[in-house]
């Protein structure tokens, strides 16, 4: 993709708009960009520098975003609301044409890191509740203030507030930002994120360890995952998708596993599509997998395997909503029932959060009263960010279990 038309390279050292940003390692990437930490000798701040491809498309992708981001910056001068904010945008030329470049707060890792970083077995309760609580104060933002639809949430697109502060982070302090490009062998800029250091620590111990059974030694106890020095704060990013309200348009929205169920069924969509995909992220930080995993089979689709799974955590979907889809009658008979998927196995949320994922009584029955409304099939019903945010759930501080 490093091509006409694509990705633009990048090396260590390299600035952008006149000499103000200089790259200092490469953050990430996506279908559309790729994102680099750069320092702006400016501010003397850390910053992600998301660099488009260059293409007609990508371009116009890039300046649908970059409105969207502008109104997220301007309407919430205090930086409060929990979404990512815009610090400035400017055109880079180079070899592969012409690049949008957007100059975003510099972020941590997303929290699908984290989720993994905790090997899939779910996140403490109560930072569950710290991030959920941030993760609905960016969507009431973005839904009742601006009217816009993210249409992408899920765990890859929030991130955590990075706690690595300039001020007071010892590896920065010792390793200044990277102001010219490196000769020879190239070195990560100075920012480091909280659970890639973690990784790494991580690594080390497991070489330390295979070195001591080599020895003969006896290996030390596995140590417990250590969540400590986590901001649980967090923010939601990649704003590529959205749209406004009343410019939905897209037939196909949302990642596989988040998708609401009315837009399987085509039967017209708003803002409780991110909350439904709210629901399946707040479940995965708790428990370390997905809500819904579907799979195609021998006779029947994904999209219908997804429907059944739905149905059996949820219940049968009611027979107006299961029938009122441009596209129900390829799964729905005209009872309502799945044409192709005859025998579900009926469980309920807080039955699986006990039996399967080891929640005690009361913590699991709390969970699934956040949630289950989220999970209305009638998107009329889900409550919305701004209700959520009053639910008792997210008002405890301390559970009694831990
Ligand atoms: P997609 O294909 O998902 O639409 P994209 O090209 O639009 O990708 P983003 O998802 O915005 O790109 O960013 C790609 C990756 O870069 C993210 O998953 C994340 O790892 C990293 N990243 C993005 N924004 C930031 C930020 N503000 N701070 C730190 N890292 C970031
Ligand atoms: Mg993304
Ligand atoms: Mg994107």
């Amino acid at each position: 993709s490093y091509r006409k038309g694509g990705y633009h390279a990048v090396r260590i050292g390299d600035s952008f708009a006149g000499g103000r940003f200089i790259a200092q390692r490469k953050l990430g990437w996506g279908q559309f960009s790729t994102v680099w930490l750069a320092y702006d000798t400016q501010t003397s701040k850390y910053v992600a520098l998301k660099i488009q491809k260059s293409a007609p498309e990508f371009v116009q992708a890039a300046l649908h975003e970059i409105e969207i981001l502008s109104a997220i910056t301007e309407n919430d001068p205090k930086n409060e609301k929990c979404v990512v904010q815009l610090v400035d945008h400017f055109k880079h030329r180079g070899p592969n044409g012409q690049h949008l470049c957007m100059v975003l707060e510099f972020l941590g890792d997303s929290i699908l890191h984290l989720i993994r970083y905790n090997r899939y077995k779910g996140i403490n309760l109560n930072k569950v509740r710290e991030m959920c609580r941030c993760i609905l104060t960016g969507l009431d933002y973005l839904h009742r203030e601006l009217r816009i639809l993210h249409t992408d949430l899920k765990p890859e697109n929030i991130l955590l507030v990075s706690t690595v502060n300039p001020s007071k982070d010892p590896i920065r302090s010792k390793t200044p930002p990277i102001l010219e490009r490196p000769e020879g062998s190239l070195t990560g800029g100075a920012a480091v994120n909280v659970i890639e250091k973690k990784l790494k620590q991580r690594a080390r111990r497991a070489v330390a360890k295979i070195a001591a059974e080599r020895r003969g030694g006896v290996p030390e106890p596995k140590p417990e995952r250590c969540l400590d020095g986590i901001d649980f704060r967090c923010k939601i990013v990649d704003l590529g998708n959205a749209c406004g309200a009343d410019k939905a348009v897209a037939e196909e929205i949302q990642t596989r596993q988040y998708r609401a169920p009315e837009v399987i069924l085509q039967s017209g969509y708003s803002f409780p599509v991110d909350m439904w995909s709210f629901a399946c992220t707040a479940f995965e930080l708790a428990t370390g997998e997905m809500m819904f995993a579907p799979k195609p089979g021998p006779g029947f689709s994904e999209d219908e395997d997804h429907l059944a799974l739905m149905m059996e955590l949820l219940g049968k979907m009611p027979r107006k909503i299961a029938i009122g889809g441009g596209r129900s009658k390829d799964y729905f008979d005209r009872h309502g029932d799945l044409k192709r998927i005859r025998r579900l196995k009926h469980s309920s949320l807080s039955r699986l959060l006990i039996d399967k994922f080891k929640f005690p009584e009361t913590d699991a029955r709390e969970f699934a009263e956040f949630l289950t409304p989220i999970l209305d099939f009638d998107p009329e019903n889900r409550p919305t960010a701004q209700q959520c945010l009053q639910h008792p759930w997210l008002r405890q501080t301390e559970t009694k279990t831990g």
